[in-house]
C-alpha cells in the first residue's frame, strides 16, 4: 500500500510539478536577462561619461602657482610624484593614482614592459612609476591637456587617503583596493563589495581634492569647472555600483546550468595598456 501511494505521488509530481518548475525556471531566466540588460545600460552610461570626460575641453596650466602648490603638497605630504602625460605619449587614459603595490616591479615584468613600450616619453613615464614604486612612493598621472585642475586635486585626494593624511578609515579603504585590477575589469564587473568600496574611495578623494583646492585659493570659476568634471567622474562609479548589484542578482537568478554570461565589455582608462 505504502509503496503504491508513493508511486502514485511520484507520478503526480512528475506530471504537475515539472511543468511548474519549467515555468519558474523560464521566469528566472527572463528576470535575469532583464537585469543583465539593465547592467549593460549602466555600463554604456559609464562609457558615455568617460567619453564626456575625455572630450571635456578642459585643461590646466602646469606652471600656474596653484598647480605648483598642489604638486608640492602631493610630494611633500603624501609621498606622491605628479607626472604629466598626454602630448607625445601613447598613454590612453587621462588620470590615475598608482600606489606602489599596484605595480609589479619584478625584473621579469620590467624587462617585458620595456620591450613592449616604444614611445620614449611613455618609457620615461614607466621608469618613473617603477622607480617610485621601488621607493614606496606613488605616482599621479594626469593630462593637463584634457583635465581640469579638479582631476589633479582628486588624484592627490587619493594620495591623501593612501598616505593616511585623510584619516585611518580612509586609509583602510584605500589599502583594500587595487587600482589596476579594478581598471582592467571595470566597475560593473568586480564583486559588488569592491565596487561599493571603490565608490566610497572615489567620493573621499573628491572631497579631499575640493577641500585642498579651496585651501590653496582656487578662483570661483575654476572651482565650478573642477566640480562639474568631478561630478561626472563620480557618476561613473555610482553606475558601477548599480551595474555590479544587478550582475550579482542576475547570477543568483540564473539556473545552475545557465550561469550568466558577461555580455558587458568595459573599456576603462586602462593602466595595463600603458605597460
Ligand atoms: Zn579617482
Amino acid at each position: 500500500m505504502i509503496i503504491l501511494r508513493q508511486k502514485e505521488f511520484g507520478f503526480i509530481t512528475s506530471k504537475i510539478k515539472r511543468p511548474l518548475q519549467v515555468k519558474i525556471g523560464k521566469a528566472r531566466v527572463k528576470a535575469s536577462n532583464k537585469l543583465l540588460q539593465s547592467a549593460n545600460k549602466d555600463a554604456a552610461r559609464i562609457d558615455l561619461d568617460n567619453l564626456r570626460l575625455a572630450h571635456s575641453g578642459n585643461s590646466f596650466d602646469p606652471n600656474s602657482p596653484l598647480v605648483r602648490e598642489l604638486k608640492k603638497e602631493a610630494y611633500l605630504k603624501n609621498n606622491a610624484q605628479v607626472r604629466y602625460v598626454g602630448k607625445g605619449t601613447d598613454i590612453r587614459f587621462a588620470a590615475g593614482h598608482l600606489k606602489p603595490k599596484d605595480i609589479d616591479i619584478s625584473e621579469q615584468m620590467i624587462k617585458t614592459n620595456m620591450n613592449k613600450i616604444t614611445q620614449p616619453s611613455t618609457r620615461k613615464t614607466y621608469k618613473i612609476i617603477v622607480n617610485n614604486a621601488k621607493r614606496g612612493r606613488s605616482t599621479i598621472l594626469v593630462n593637463p591637456q584634457s583635465n581640469s585642475v579638479g582631476i589633479l586635486a582628486h588624484e592627490i585626494g587619493h594620495a591623501q587617503n593612501a598616505s593616511g593624511q585623510a584619516g585611518w578609515l580612509k586609509k583602510r579603504i584605500s589599502d583594500k583596493l587595487k587600482t589596476t585590477e579594478f581598471q582592467e575589469r571595470g566597475p560593473a564587473d568586480v564583486p559588488l563589495k569592491d565596487s561599493i568600496l571603490r565608490y566610497i574611495e572615489e567620493r573621499n578623494a573628491t572631497k579631499n581634492g575640493i577641500k585642498l583646492l579651496k585651501k590653496k585659493g582656487i578662483s570661483k570659476p575654476e572651482l565650478g569647472v573642477a566640480k562639474g568634471e568631478l561630478e561626472i567622474a563620480g557618476r561613473t562609479y555610482k553606475n558601477g555600483v548599480k551595474g555590479a548589484a544587478k550582475m550579482k542578482l542576475a547570477r543568483k537568478l540564473q539556473l545552475p546550468n545557465q550561469s550568466a554570461k558577461r555580455t558587458y565589455q568595459f573599456r576603462p582608462m586602462d593602466v595595463s595598456e600603458l605597460l
